[in-house]
């Protein structure tokens, strides 16, 4: 066995359908009096619902969160949290609304409260990112990592069908990644696994009925798992291109996540057998990059970055950036094979087991 080190997570995990009625407890553990709630210009009834549990400990409500944290929002939003007196971020929604709140958390110091509403895995990662001037900067650091997650799965019933599917694949993806981790370990490991599991398995009945409620709830416990992953190893090949793909051409997030996922572990699959059997093992299919091709196939997901709005003029530019600062990855990262491998997704075309 190879040797290695693990640090859990020193988040509080709430989970269950109607755990949002632990609320108010979860807030006098903290000690918080005036709560800052944060949410996307399209959840903001959603966040008033929530608000609503709180009488007297709503310091106000900042509902102007964006995908990848643009730094005029950050600002803004640590201006209200100060004007307004808050003691904590409230945050209702996705890796948008979260990622707002750790903006805050990373200058204040604030405690944030997570309540996701989709399978992103933010809430369960010290990870950050801010966008200035068109360029995404990340880090760690522990003050962003949510004091408390309420993961209450009857949120995510409003969560559209399209994304609820790809938004699961983009889960699954730090979890597969996770596999292949250099820095992994067994526990993560049996994570990533039953966190792929679960939200596989439960994307059958979501496309039948979204507001299947124990369905939303294996989907919601499956997230966790592979958010925790990716808070806890590092990832590789598939998250640098879909951090260069999203942050360059301006792809939405789980889309990019949901149609690069096959090519990038049929890309890794020589190098780290192991891994992809366990992928495939947790995804109920033979290859583990078939198998997630598939799954996305079955459920309507877009299959090419074509389908997503990407310009095939930028395939050249994607697979130099690609190779430049590598994430560490069980393969080399080789310039032509991955222009290769971009250009198969651009056309969505299936991976072929060798
Ligand atoms: P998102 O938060 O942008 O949400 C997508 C859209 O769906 C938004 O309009 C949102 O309002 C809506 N929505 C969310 N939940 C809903 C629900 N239950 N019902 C109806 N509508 C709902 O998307 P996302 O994919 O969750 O997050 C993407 C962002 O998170 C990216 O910027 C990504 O980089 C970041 N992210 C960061 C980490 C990290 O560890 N730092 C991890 C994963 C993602």
């Amino acid at each position: 066995m190879q040797p290695f080190a693990y640090s859990a997570s020193a988040a509080r995990i709430v989970f269950g359908a109607g755990s949002i009625d632990r609320l108010p407890a979860e807030l006098d553990r903290l000690g918080v009096r005036r709560a800052l709630v944060m949410c996307t210009p399209n959840q903001q009834e959603q966040a008033q619902a929530v608000a609503d549990r709180l009488p007297g400990r709503v310091a106000g409500t900042f509902a102007e969160a964006a995908m990848h944290v643009p730094i005029e929002v950050a600002r803004k939003a640590r201006e209200a949290a100060l004007a307004l007196d808050a003691d904590c971020a409230l945050a209702v929604g996705g890796g948008s609304t979260v990622g707002l709140g750790k903006a805050i958390a990373l200058e204040s110091g604030l405690p944030i409260i997570a309540v996701p509403t989709t399978y992103a895995g933010s809430e369960a990662t010290p990870i950050y990112g801010i966008t200035e001037a068109g360029l995404k900067k990340t880090g760690r650091d522990p003050r962003v990592l949510p004091r408390v997650v309420i993961y209450d799965p009857e949120l995510t019933l409003s969560l559209p069908l399209g994304l609820t599917v790809t938004s699961a694949i983009n889960a699954i993806a730090h979890a597969a990644e996770g596999l292949y981790a250099h820095d992994g370990n067994p526990v993560i490991a049996l994570m990533a696994e039953e966190g792929i599991r679960a939200c596989a398995a439960a994307l059958p009945p979501l496309h039948d009925d979204p507001c299947d409620l124990e369905a939303r709830s294996r989907a919601l416990y499956g997230a966790w798992l592979c958010g925790t992953v990716l808070g806890a190893v590092s990832m590789g090949l598939h998250h640098k291109l879909c951090h260069t793909l999203g942050g360059s051409f301006d792809l939405p997030h789980a889309e990019v996540h949901s149609v690069m996922l096959a090519h990038a572990l049929h890309y890794n699959a020589s190098a780290a057998p192991q891994a992809m059997a366990r992928i495939a093992a947790a995804l109920g299919a033979t290859d583990a990059a078939l198998g997630v091709y598939r799954l996305a196939q079955a459920h309507g997901a877009p299959l090419s970055l074509k389908a997503i709005g990407m310009p095939e003029t930028g395939l050249d530019r994607a697979a130099d950036l690609a190779v430049s600062t590598p994430y560490p990855n069980p393969r080399p990262l080789l310039r032509r094979a991955l222009r290769d491998l971009l250009q198969r997704a651009y056309h969505g075309e299936a991976p072929t087991p060798d």
